[in-house]
């Protein structure tokens, strides 16, 4: 999400929050005098992947340091290891603990202590940007803000999916708020768990069932928010048959909107709605081109641009934002209605 309005307020709620300062990884974005310092919240998605790429140089300089392995240093794979037991393990304390050296046997030099040792640190370091910016800076980020930021950007469909409502629903006796996606997923990247360009208000399909703990640093997909990277105005849905809805530009896309379609189950999900093409074909037989003509016939003040206004409204007048699957509909639409 974006912020325009809230960006003060959420700096001076952050600023009043203190945190233990234990490793400083990020020398750009970390804490000034035992604050955090605001960039990492608001950290534009662009620069999500150099600010991981600085993290993992500053977490392997750190552990070089420390002087704890002598022999990985030199060791071509061990920058790939830490990447990975980083990212792969779960933030609970002993997620890492369970693996087992046999499994990595790229570490040819690292014996079964400096292993254990190893990834104890990691998982220390871990579960400190667990704490840190997932149960402190996310909550807080959430719970103040997240209903403002999603009403702020205009947000009432799951943008993963625009099929699933997602608004806000708040009145004096009721509150209804949207689970809050990581784009990049807090279980990997916990320093992003507060990032505001990070957080999709998404409905609990795409969140829950499809998308889960995903890896999108390490396996691109767009961005359902940032506007030139919406996948819903690059792809083109058809029919194959009179009955499966499909994308008909699915292999000239990229492979990161590729990946997404494949995620999200775009496909699947949307030929579920097969009631769509039912409503279409129905119109079309009442009000094709030939029975329009006839209606033309007796009713001279209207025009074909009127009439067609009047019977397709709901496909000729979409507002993208607020009508499921508008862009499914619009291309059925022109398919279909002669
Ligand atoms: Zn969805």
């Amino acid at each position: 999400m974006q912020t325009v309005h809230y960006k003060e307020e959420i700096k001076e709620k952050v600023s009043k929050e203190t945190f233990i300062d234990t490793y400083t990884f990020f020398a750009e974005y970390e804490e000034e005098n035992g604050q955090p310092k605001v960039d990492l919240i608001f950290l534009e998605y662009k620069d999500f992947d150099i600010v991981i790429e600085c993290f993992f140089d500053g977490l392997i300089n750190f552990l070089i340091n420390t002087e704890n392995f002598p022999n990985l240093i030199n060791e071509n794979n061990f920058n790939d290891c830490i990447k990975f037991f980083f990212i792969e393990t779960n933030i609970t304390k002993g997620g890492l603990a369970k693996r087992k050296k046999g499994k990595y046997n790229s570490l040819r030099n690292i014996n079964e202590d400096e292993f254990n040792l190893l990834i104890n640190e990691i998982s220390k370091i871990k579960l400190y940007y667990g704490n840190k910016y997932i149960q402190k800076l996310y909550t807080l980020i959430r719970d103040n803000f997240g209903s403002k930021l999603q009403n702020e950007n205009n947000i009432f469909l799951c943008p993963y999916c625009e099929r699933n409502y997602v608004n806000v629903i708040q009145n004096n006796t009721l509150l209804i708020k949207t689970d809050l996606d990581h784009f990049y997923a807090k279980s990997k990247y916990p320093f992003l768990a507060a990032t505001i360009d990070n957080l999709i208000p998404s409905c609990q399909v795409c969140n829950m069932r499809l998308k889960k703990e995903k890896d999108f640093h390490l396996k691109k997909h767009s961005h359902p928010l940032k506007i030139e990277e919406n996948i819903f105005t690059k792809i083109k849905f058809g029919r194959l048959d009179n009955e499966t809805i499909h994308i008909k530009n699915k292999s000239k896309l990229k492979i990161e909107e590729q990946n997404y379609i494949e995620t999200f189950r775009i496909e699947e999900v949307y030929n579920s709605h097969k009631e769509v093409v039912e409503d279409l074909l129905e119109k079309e037989k009442k009000y094709n081109y030939i029975k329009r003509k006839h209606i033309l016939e007796t009713c001279p003040s209207l025009d074909d641009k009127m009439l067609k206004d009047l019977v397709f409204h709901e496909y000729r007048n979409m507002d993208r934002s607020k009508v499921p699957m508008s862009s499914m509909k619009k291309d059925l639409f022109n398919l279909i209605i002669t």
